[in-house]
């Protein structure tokens, strides 16, 4: 696909130069005031450790969680944030005594606007998108139209709405932070470099738990099995996406349009130890690597810090980590989920869009037991195959391919997929 004349990466990833401001005079800086949404979550867990770590840096005016109000309540005593979203109505309608009682202070809000509204609040300066799939796509939009910084973790909004949001940061003084530690990797490399002078990204993945097993060993593993990540701890969707190699798909997608890179220069690499999380190869056949321990504490920090270093975000790596670093490429045969990402950038419209819909509610019956592993990429293809082509979606175009996809793929498992 000859996409070259798109090779210029998106403004909105901010470089250093344009923050000069506040990369100095740190004593008179007033913090940083954050909205966190998904809070209870891996990610968002990480971002208060750091909020907590530098009470000059960040102050937590606001977070959301879907239903976990327990944790939820804990990080209200930490922090004392002006509003807690819980987006689970019935969840809420649970702690709405104990919010009055204890934290008067704190005003909850509920219901599935709930994210939008705390995303887009006069005193938020930054929204940290830690909430996990499509649920990210609306607060998101909202927090653009708003000019509000974004440190991106939700990447499903990039995948399932890419050239919406592309085409809503033209007119939007938003700044995009990638957290995703491909994505903070490849922006730390491209730091001082010309953006023309880029040959392709090289985007590392670990291959997950299952990288050795055969065809068949695939059909019989569980989801115990998948949830055992061999490098990092998230969430249980993504965990699910990096044993299918279906995050590396998005990952692609994710990366097309952070840094307007064309597609066919964005390669994905197994580097089963995630020593190295991504490269970027330069014309003059240079490559930018970035190294670390895997801990999203970093690339969290380098977002939050608008791409400044904050001391002491993470641990050092020693050699003894790096004696034995390997590379392999892919294999597609075994796990075809990451063929997604050429789909859906060569047919673009809404075509990623049915693909996560698809993903989500195979990968919530892989969770539950209701499909096996291999059937996943199935549910996606069948629903791909299935629903309307969309070239110029706009944003009702989005949410209606989102609920036909999603109704297609359940109707497909509970007809031919559903395991006894
Ligand atoms: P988790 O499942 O650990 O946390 C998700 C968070 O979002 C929780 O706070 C959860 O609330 C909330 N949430 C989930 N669903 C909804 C919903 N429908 N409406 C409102 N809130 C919701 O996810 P992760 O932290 O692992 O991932 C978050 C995002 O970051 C994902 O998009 C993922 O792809 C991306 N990412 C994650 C990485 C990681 O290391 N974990 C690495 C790179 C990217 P509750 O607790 O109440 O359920
Ligand atoms: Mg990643």
């Amino acid at each position: 696909m000859n996409e070259s004349t798109k090779s210029a990466p998106s403004k909105h990833i901010a470089q250093n130069a344009e923050l000069t401001e506040t990369s100095t005079g740190k004593e008179t800086r007033q913090p940083l005031r954050l909205a966190v949404l998904g809070a209870t979550g891996s990610i968002g867990r990480q971002t208060l450790d750091l909020v907590a770590a530098h009470p000059e840096r960040f102050e937590l005016v606001t977070m959301s969680v879907n239903s976990r109000t327990d944790e939820a309540l804990k990080a209200v005593s930490k922090f004392h944030p002006q509003t807690l979203a819980v987006c689970d109505e019935h969840a809420a309608r649970g702690i709405r005594d104990i919010m009055k009682r204890d934290f008067g202070s704190t005003e909850l809000v509920t219901g599935s606007d709930a994210m939008t509204e705390i995303a887009t609040r006069d005193d938020v300066d930054m929204v940290v998108t830690a909430t996990v799939g499509y649920s990210g796509l609306l607060p998101t939009v909202a927090a653009i139209k708003k000019d509000k910084d974004i440190a991106l973790a939700n990447k499903e909004t990039l995948v399932v709405a890419g050239d919406l949001i592309s085409e809503l940061l033209k007119t939007s003084r938003t700044r995009i932070y990638p957290v995703d530690s491909e994505h903070s990797a490849i922006a730390q490399c491209l730091e001082g470099e010309e953006r023309d002078n880029v040959h392709r990204l090289i985007i590392t993945a670990s291959g997950g738990p299952f990288r050795t097993l055969t065809a068949k060993e695939l059909e019989q593993v569980t989801a115990a099995d998948a949830l055992r990540h061999p490098n990092w701890s998230m969430g249980a969707k993504i965990t699910i996406d990096s044993a299918t190699m279906m995050n590396k798909a998005f990952e692609i997608i994710e990366a097309h349009h952070l840094f307007g890179i064309a597609p066919d220069k964005i390669n994905a690499i197994v580097h089963p130890q995630s020593i190295i999380h991504s490269m970027v190869e330069f014309k003059d056949g240079a490559i930018k690597a970035q190294l670390g321990i895997p801990d999203m504490h970093l690339p969290i920090a380098y977002a939050l810090g608008m791409h400044h270093r904050i001391a002491g975000a993470s641990g050092y790596l020693t050699f003894e980590q790096m004696h034995n670093l390997t590379f392999e490429q892919p294999d597609t045969e075994r796990f075809p989920c990451l063929t997604f990402a050429n789909t859906a950038l060569i047919r673009k419209g809404n075509t990623a869009c049915i693909i996560n819909a698809a993903n989500e509610v195979a990968v919530d019956a892989f969770l539950h037991g209701r499909i096996r592993f291999t059937d996943i990429f199935d549910v996606v293809a069948h629903t791909l195959e299935n629903i309307d082509y969309e070239s110029s979606p706009r944003l009702e175009d989005y949410i209606e391919t989102n609920t036909l996809s999603r109704r297609k793929a359940e109707e497909y498992i509970n007809k031919y997929k559903v395991i006894n």
